[in-house]
């Protein structure tokens, strides 16, 4: 059995839906596909939402309508005229209904997960319909029949495995099962979601509630890529890597997965492949527990990120202190990124400034505080162990000319990361990519790292 998880660009167009059938059908096995909205729909979906809140409703309509047109034209694309398109219109005018129906309704946070789940529903029942129309052995299962979080968000593995087993028994004799990414139901019962960018967490919960063979995570790049290839040429795919690795990579920065998804593999020992719908003759990259030591596999950088430096000479000597700051972000539901301390400051960072008012309020009772903003977080991903020689100097000699505002290293073996000004991230990136991999580029990507 395997999980195929599909994004929203490889679901984004009807040539694109008939690519992933392509690709599903040619797959082995019981395949269990999740695929995210259509590229563009859940942000759609949020502006819809933004705008009921600001009470400005016509201009919510105007903005269902224009989603309703394009789902209209992908089922003239996919079907053109007959029963199918007939069938699918109609369902298609039913989805539009139900999004026109929330107009009528408050504003409430249970209002935005009912709206932002609307994106999913859609793109899985076209593609059930495209799978239909192709004659494959196929099942469209809802996400919110099976897939659980409990009060505090967490995932109900037992729950979504024990509703997962029952629905595959009842279905034992189907091959493909479609169903959504991201949307869940909570404690409450009610429609939720595990987080933007939440389908790859879908999949990889299925597949360790399941315990499949793989799980496949199918993107628009050929794999995890050494360096971001938005900044940085001569970048390659990673062949493989570690599930530690690629979870601070996930974390620090690479867009390519959402940063909690590899947890459940992890923990199950599932391997991940990440694969390239546009490119799916790329071998792409496996996170799996038997990937080949290799001390730098891969730098990320993470934005957006304030760092607040907290001073004061009471730290001297006193125990509790770190524990009554830390105590502030705790309340005010904000995670901290990186931490470094000297005898007598502590600095911090976040990337959620949501609370960063009532944070800084309630710090100045510390001592005095500094807050730095346009930072980035550069992450190095690799087997650093403490143990191993001249891998930080190779690291800092590269970036000599750099600023750097803060370090942590030591905190897990496979990571080491520092922050910058924002402005120099790219030469960063840049600089570390000529100096760390320079005589590797794509075709030697398999030797040993510097
Ligand atoms: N559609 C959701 C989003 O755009 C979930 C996902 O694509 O992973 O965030
Ligand atoms: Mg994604």
């Amino acid at each position: 059995m395997i999980v195929l998880k599909f994004g929203g660009t490889s679901v984004g167009t009807v040539e694109n839906m008939r690519k992933v059938a392509d690709i599903v059908s040619n797959t082995y096995g019981v395949r269990i596909v999740v695929l995210s909205a259509m590229s563009g729909v859940t942000n759609s979906l949020q502006r819809i939402i933004d705008l009921i809140e600001l009470g400005k409703n016509n201009d919510a309509k105007i903005e269902i309508e224009n989603l309703n047109k394009k789902y209209l034209h992908t089922v003239y694309d996919l079907f053109g005229s007959g029963n199918r398109f007939k069938e699918s219109s109609l369902r298609i005018s039913y989805f539009n209904d139900v999004l026109l129906s929330f107009l009528d309704k408050d504003y409430s946070d249970q209002l935005v997960r009912e709206i932002l789940a609307q994106g999913e529903l859609v793109s899985t029942y076209l593609f059930q319909t495209l799978l239909e129309e192709n004659h494959e052995n196929s099942k469209l299962i809802s996400a919110l029949d099976f897939m659980r979080i409990d009060s505090s968000g967490e995932p109900v593995l037992d729950d979504i495995g024990d509703n997962l087993f029952t629905i595959l028994q009842s279905n034992y004799n189907v091959d493909i099962f479609i169903t959504q990414g991201f949307i869940c139901r909570n404690s409450n019962n009610d429609v939720d979601n595990l987080k933007r960018g939440g389908s790859d967490y879908t999949a990889s919960l299925i597949g360790a509630a399941l315990a499949v063979d793989e799980i496949q995570i199918w993107t628009d790049i050929d794999g995890m890529h050494n360096n971001d290839p938005r900044f940085v040429e001569n970048t390659f795919s990673i062949e493989e890597i570690s599930f530690d690795e690629a979870a601070e990579l996930a974390y620090f920065g690479a867009k390519i997965l959402h940063p909690q998804s590899i947890i459940p593999a992890k923990e199950r020992n599932i391997p991940v492949l990440v694969k390239n719908t546009f490119n799916p003759e790329s071998p792409g990259t496996l996170i799996h527990d038997k990937a080949k030591v290799k001390k730098i596999r891969a730098i990320a950088a993470k934005d957006n990120i304030t760092a607040i430096k907290i001073k004061s000479y009471r730290m001297l000597m006193a125990y509790g202190f770190l524990m009554k700051i830390f105590e502030v972000f705790e309340k005010n539901e904000t995670a901290i990124d990186m931490i470094t301390t000297s005898e007598v400051a502590v600095s911090l960072t976040i990337d959620n400034t949501e609370k960063l008012d009532r944070i800084i309020e309630e710090l100045q009772s510390f001592g005095n505080i500094e807050v730095e903003t346009d930072l980035s977080i550069i992450c190095i991903a690799g087997d650093l162990a403490q143990n191993k020689k001249g891998i930080i100097s190779a690291i800092f000699n590269c970036i000599d000319q750099i600023p750097i505002r803060m370090i942590s290293y030591g905190g897990s073996k496979y990571n080491l990361s520092f922050l910058v000004k924002t402005a120099d991230k790219i030469s960063v990136l840049n600089l570390l990519n000529d100096g760390l991999f320079s005589d590797l580029k794509k075709v030697e990507s398999k030797k040993e790292l510097v």
